[in-house]
């Protein structure tokens, strides 16, 4: 997610097999982080988000939602939005 803006908020590491999450997802609910997870999970596999990716991809049935709430954390960080953590 955002690979290309520098705010990433999870990054899949194909090279050493592990997965990283962003501290601004602390908090978030367990199926928001599946997803950033299958998102992450599905890179080790395929670099881009191509037709590949997104066939992985769209196996979490709650993928839409997902995305939808992270885009919600994205646009309130690019805004200045304090959070209360
Ligand atoms: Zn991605």
């Amino acid at each position: 997610m955002g690979h290309d803006d520098g705010q990433a908020l999870g990054l899949g590491d194909a090279e050493h097999g592990e997965i990283r999450l962003s501290h601004v997802l602390q908090g978030v609910p367990e199926w928001v982080l599946d997803g950033v997870l299958v998102h992450e999970l599905a890179h080790l596999l395929e670099p881009g988000h191509g037709p590949g990716f997104q066939a992985l991809a769209s196996r979490y049935p709650r993928r839409a939602e997902a995305d939808a709430f992270l885009d919600g954390i994205s646009w309130a960080r690019r805004h200045g939005v304090e959070s209360e953590a």
